[in-house]
């Protein structure tokens, strides 16, 4: 069984077992599941090691963070297939989440070697100001099964760099990959206690890390519902928090745009990855002069993706993460159909040689922004397409949520796309371009409900990941 890590020890727990989506009679590996107790033992050794960990030399958080880079780039092939074995996106994604894992350790092994604040001149005669910045103590990290390895690295790489000490809560879905990077973090010269894994419960570990009063910030990447619940916590502590939640990311299609490389970008942005990506486009809205040829285009390059499994060579699009996911899905699917949507091809479960829970990727056309498959999270391979008259009323389709994360755009007018990325209300503005699929070393997030908190990745991240002190010197 693999086991909890906690002050430095592997530690048991209830025995949860880890199946395959793309075939469930593959068993991964059996994970322990940690109790509220083995959580408190986890938060303390955090605390216990606070102090060493925020006064080790810069050098030594170096040392520590491109050690985990360097092993992850080097085993990418290895664990890139255990990623996808274990969540269901293909070979090739599984393989480029953990070279990118890998980059954000080595990127925040950098950072820890920034300068960290600034002497400023006083206003004052005879004084000196310093703005430095330090750890903010022991960090609860809760993430979701989408990105199991690229999102805990995100989080965890910064929080170490900037002298935190950490405890992981991975999602219960994927236990093996977040097993695999504690393992790597675990030879990695940190002091006991600084880095702790508690798999299991999102109500018992989850949880218990939001109410317990040694964790000093939280930072959580999942669900809206969750993610209120983690901001009422963090409320009530007062305590700093960092929430990624969902989107329902719009791209936009105008009469000038290149069409081929419009429906490129819609195909990748609404079901690469099976659709379980936040910043997936779930809402393509296509202006009138395009729109028929647009929608038969995209549907014929839909019908044509091949869906099987993970770690199939040939594979486009993997499987549904789990039965429950398959059932939202489904049920999202018949939503849509009793709102009047036209389902133009795909929406029902296809079968393959391994029993695994494969979607056929699912395209609605004639939709209306008002209906709940264009306003509500599906998180699955379903794209819905809008029409709108001109530019400035697909602007207002696609503003006209509740969230925030992702916005694209294809045209090849340089004054919409200009106007667009002005206008649109997004933490992230797509041109061109897929609106999923994003750098390592520049800032990730959102506006409206899709965020909350200081950015994360890039050097935004110090923001969260630090208290700022100002000392006044009389000299
Ligand atoms: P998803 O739809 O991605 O599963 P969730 O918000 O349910 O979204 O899960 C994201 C993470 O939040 C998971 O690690 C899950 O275990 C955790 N979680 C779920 N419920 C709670 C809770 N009540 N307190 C803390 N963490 C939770």
């Amino acid at each position: 069984m693999n086991k909890n890590f906690v002050a430095g020890h592997w530690v048991d727990g209830e025995a949860y077992e880890n199946r395959n989506p793309s075939d469930v009679s593959d068993l991964i590996g059996v994970y322990a599941h940690a109790d509220v107790a083995t959580t408190e033992a986890a938060i303390a050794a955090a605390q216990g090691a606070s102090h060493e960990w925020a006064h080790a030399t810069i050098q030594k958080r170096f040392d520590v963070l491109d050690f985990i880079g360097s092993e992850l780039l080097a085993r990418k092939d290895e664990l890139g297939a255990l990623l996808s074995r274990e969540e269901g996106k293909t070979l090739a994604e599984g393989v480029g989440e953990v070279a990118r894992a890998g980059h954000i350790f080595k990127y925040h092994a950098h950072q820890a070697l920034q300068p960290n604040g600034e002497v400023v001149p006083s206003v004052r005669a005879g004084l000196q100001v310093q703005v430095t910045r330090e750890p903010v103590g022991v960090i609860g990290i809760i993430t979701p099964w989408n990105f199991p390895m690229a999102i805990p690295a995100w989080k965890i790489a910064p929080a170490l760099a900037h002298g935190n000490t950490v405890v992981f809560k991975p999602a219960e879905l994927v236990p093996g990959c977040a097993w695999a990077l504690a393992e790597i973090i675990s030879r990695s010269g940190l002091p006991a206690g600084a880095f702790n894994l508690t798999m299991g419960a999102g109500s018992r570990v989850g949880q218990t890390l939001l109410n317990d009063s040694r964790v000093s910030a939280l930072s959580f990447t999942g669900s809206t519902t969750t993610g209120r619940n983690v901001a009422r916590a963090a409320a009530h502590r007062m305590v700093p928090v960092q929430l990624e939640m969902g989107g329902k990311n719009p791209m936009v299609v105008l009469n000038d745009a290149d069409l081929d490389l419009a429906v490129n970008c819609a195909v990748q942005s609404a079901f690469y990855s099976t659709g379980q990506r936040c910043t997936a486009a779930s809402r393509i809205i296509v202006t009138r002069g395009v729109y028929a040829a647009f929608c038969d285009l995209l549907v014929r390059r839909t019908l044509e993706l091949r869906v099987g499994h993970a770690l199939a060579a040939d594979t486009q699009i993997g499987p549904v993460v789990d039965p429950r996911q398959l059932e939202q899905d489904l049920r999202y699917i018949e939503i849509g159909r009793s709102e009047g949507a036209t389902l133009a091809c795909g929406g029902a479960p296809v079968r393959r040689p391994t029993e695994g829970h494969f979607l056929a990727p699912a395209v609605f056309v004639d939709c209306d922004n008002r209906m709940r498959i264009c306003r509500e999270e599906i998180f699955g391979p379903v794209a819905s397409v809008i029409p709108a008259e001109d530019y400035d009323e697909a602007l207002a389709i696609a503003n006209d949520t509740p969230f925030g994360l992702s916005s694209g755009i294809c045209t090849t007018s340089l004054r919409h796309a200009a106007h667009f990325q002005r206008h649109a209300q997004a933490g992230m503005v797509m041109v061109n371009a897929p609106t999923a699929g994003v750098d390592y070393h520049v800032p990730f997030g959102g506006v409206k409900g899709s965020s909350l908190g200081g950015r994360e990745q890039g050097q935004a991240a110090r923001e969260f990941f630090t208290k700022v002190k100002t000392t006044y010197i009389a000299a």
